[in-house]
């Protein structure tokens, strides 16, 4: 039904609620609070204290008094009283309230302590006679944004509840509101706009929270392709020679990389299928992880693949990995987009035929006509780049063949689990030794000059730098624009003399390879590029990052670009280009320049930012969430996940008639992506 039915909703608010994305009365009613202020915490004047916010019942006990210190501040003073003393109500160019108020009225004022000498007063109080929406209740504040007050809001909801959640279905099955003890939706929906009380509240948020996160998750195992189930799969055999090619390594293993190891050669000598996501800060050393999985695999007789997000870092992995397998009788094939066919022909070939022993790529390895002969274990590298579907499918190119998925973005745990629905979480929280700190420097526009002298010094002894341009959101044509806009202005005028290169997303494989190769190969000074360097490049003379506008990027992704330098033995500097003032941007850029620890910022960046704009859900293909918090609501989640688990067993398709609501429900959350659920 149309808000228009609600009392109090006009033409007029119509069109405002429909800018918060409110057409329905159902979404009007799920239209949640962004804060709450208690206002049902009572004293009486005497207990007051400094700055504190308090509600009072108090009588009028004077006349107003008037005063006019400035041209443009006026000062309305009213005198009041409870049992316990005295204290004058303040008002600052309010006058007309004078006029509410007279001599003996009794009413309830909720405001800000001032304590003068002698003289408690009450700062621009709210106030009311009689019961009302403003005083001794727990008030809803919603998130608006444009003209429409707050009071409006809370005024508009209680009509709508008042004359209409009757109406409002309840999606959850009889059996799971009595199993899990959960409010009814009417008490919730009640409860989370006016709450009786803290524990009402708590009890509303727990029951929505379970609702929307039920929702979510049998969504999302309801995608094609997804695997809930535990499958039996490879078991791997112990070795020595595992033992012997960590010792021949040119490097220790950190003791996190022992670690992790373990993990994995628990699993993959077990008889289950692997599933496990590896997360280590850039640097940390996955990729030796992977080499070490990929031997014990080959050992064992198997093959291997890894799949890469960009071409760059497939060859990147190319290199290192058959210099690491060099020693050894192990095959290590490349094959991406860029291939000639005669090539690529004999790599599939080879691959079929089971000559090759590793084989690393783009998503190339995962089109439909790349077969292989007996593949063991499919590794994706930086997985935030892949869809949960290309997991899928890479694991399909063999029979249970053991999972490892490697990312160096930092997820909090719930949303791992969300994502990644049963893989196991192992973590590198450990850099290798030796790394020189980043030295990151915060910086307004106004010092673009001086930083441009900076790098052309650092250039001059034979360093070599990055430029990142502009991130502008949604749209990466306009990304490509500004990134080519600022290499010509840059290479017209202050780097004239210098070797300086463009690259971005809208370039060709091949394209971004030569320009990758002549910036490793020293031919490029200065690369200006959008975010596509973000992953994986090892340039270890690179020592410079200059990012323009950095208050655009997330903070997780500002740290993964600073990945970039650090890599080799000169100091490196990451400079980060302010373009706002705001007081939250410049925190967020103070994160950085004190933390180089990839979680700690990532959570910080979610405090700041709050977890609508946090870096990816959409990216994810996560629909956006009205009350749940991933980060916090992991208790709530591990119910929801386990609830799903067990309604899909008994009714797969969601078509009992107790979970025909769900069903719906679930069809209106991701109706972005309906055609990949199970039901089309
Ligand atoms: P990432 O986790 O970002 O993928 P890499 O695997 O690319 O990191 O490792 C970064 C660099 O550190 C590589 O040059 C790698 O050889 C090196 N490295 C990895 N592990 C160690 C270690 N234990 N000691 C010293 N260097 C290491
Ligand atoms: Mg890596």
């Amino acid at each position: 039904m149309s808000i228009q039915y609600v009392k109090g909703v006009g033409p007029k608010r119509a069109a405002k609620l429909k800018r918060l994305n409110i057409q329905t009365i159902e979404e009007l009613l799920y239209f949640i609070p962004r804060e709450y202020e208690d206002r049902s915490n009572f004293k009486y004047i005497s207990q007051c204290i400094q700055d504190e916010k308090v509600s009072l019942r108090v009588e009028i006990c004077g006349y107003p008094s008037k005063s006019r210190p400035r041209r443009n501040l006026s000062i309305l003073k009213l005198p009041v009283k409870d049992e316990s003393g005295f204290a004058n109500l303040v008002w600052f160019n309010q006058d007309y309230i004078s006029n509410q108020l007279s001599l003996g009225d009794r009413i309830l004022v909720n405001g800000k302590i001032n304590r003068r000498g002698n003289e408690i007063q009450i700062v621009n109080p709210v106030f009311e006679k009689g019961e009302g929406n403003k005083v001794g209740k727990i008030v809803p504040i919603y998130p608006l944004t444009n003209k429409l007050s707050n009071n409006e809001m809370i005024n508009i909801i209680k009509n709508a509840i008042r004359d209409h959640i009757r109406k409002l279905p309840e999606i959850l099955p009889k059996y799971l509101i009595d199993e899990l003890n959960l409010l009814p939706i009417h008490d919730a929906i009640k409860n989370i706009h006016f709450p009786q009380n803290k524990a009402y509240y708590l009890a509303a948020r727990k029951r929505l929270v379970f609702e929307e996160l039920l929702v979510l998750q049998l969504g999302l195992f309801l995608i094609k392709n997804r695997t809930m189930e535990m499958k039996s799969g490879i078991k791997f055999s112990p070795t020595k020679d595992m033992d012997v090619f960590i010792e021949d390594l040119p490097f220790q293993l950190t003791k996190a990389q022992k670690r992790v190891f373990k993990e994995i050669e628990v699993d993959m000598e077990s008889e289950k299928q692997m599933n496990r996501l590896v997360q280590g800060d850039v640097g940390s050393g996955k990729t030796i992880i992977a080499i070490l999985a990929m031997f014990k695999a080959w050992k064992s007789g198997y093959q291997s693949v890894m799949m890469a997000p960009t071409e760059i870092l497939a060859t990147q992995h190319y290199e290192s990995i058959s210099k690491f397998f060099s020693k050894y009788d192990i095959k290590v094939s490349l094959l991406t987009g860029s291939l000639g066919n005669k090539e690529k022909e004999q790599i599939l070939e080879d691959l079929k035929d089971g000559k090759i022993d590793v084989l690393i790529g783009t998503h190339a390895v995962i089109q439909e006509n790349v077969e292989f002969n007996r593949l063991g274990l499919a590794i994706t590298d930086e997985q935030h780049r892949f869809g949960v579907e290309q997991r899928a499918v890479l694991s399909q190119k063999g029979i249970n063949p053991d999972i490892l998925v490697m990312t160096a973005t930092p997820i909090p745990r719930t949303l791992a689990l969300i994502l990644y629905g049963d893989l196991d979480i192992s973590i590198i929280d450990e850099l290798p030794p030796g790394r020189k700190e980043i030295e990151t420097y915060a910086v307004g526009v106004d010092m673009i000059d001086r930083i441009n002298k900076f790098v052309k010094k650092q250039v001059l002894e034979g360093r070599q730098a990055y430029i990142v341009c502009p991130l502008i959101e949604e749209s990466d044509t306009l990304n490509v624009e500004s990134a080519e806009e600022l290499y010509l202005s840059l290479k017209d005028n202050v780097y004239k003399d210098f070797k300086i290169g463009l690259l971005h997303g809208k370039m060709k494989a091949v394209e971004k390879d030569v320009i990758m190769n002549d910036f490793k190969d020293g031919k490029i000074d200065i690369l200006v590029s959008t975010t596509v360097i973000e992953v994986g490049v090892n340039v270890p003379n690179a020592n410079i990052m200059v990012i323009y506008n950095a208050e655009r990027f997330g903070l997780a992704q500002l740290h993964q670009l600073r990945g970039r330098v650090g890599r080799g033995e000169y100091q490196s500097y990451c400079i980060l280009i302010n373009g706002s003032n705001s007081k939250i941007s410049r925190e967020r850029m103070r994160v950085l320049q004190k933390s180089t620890d990839g979680f700690y910022i990532s959570e910080k960046d979610l405090e700041l930012r709050g977890p609508g704009e946090f870096f990816g859900t959409r990216q994810h293909g996560i629909p956006d969430l009205k009350i749940a918090n991933l980060f916090i609501d992991m208790d709530i989640l591990k119910i929801a996940q386990l609830k799903s688990k067990e309604i899909l067993e008994e009714d797969y398709l969601l078509l009992d008639e107790k979970h025909l609501l769900l069903r719906q429900t679930i069809i209106d959350m991701f109706k972005d992506r309906i055609d990949d659920l199970i039901f089309n």
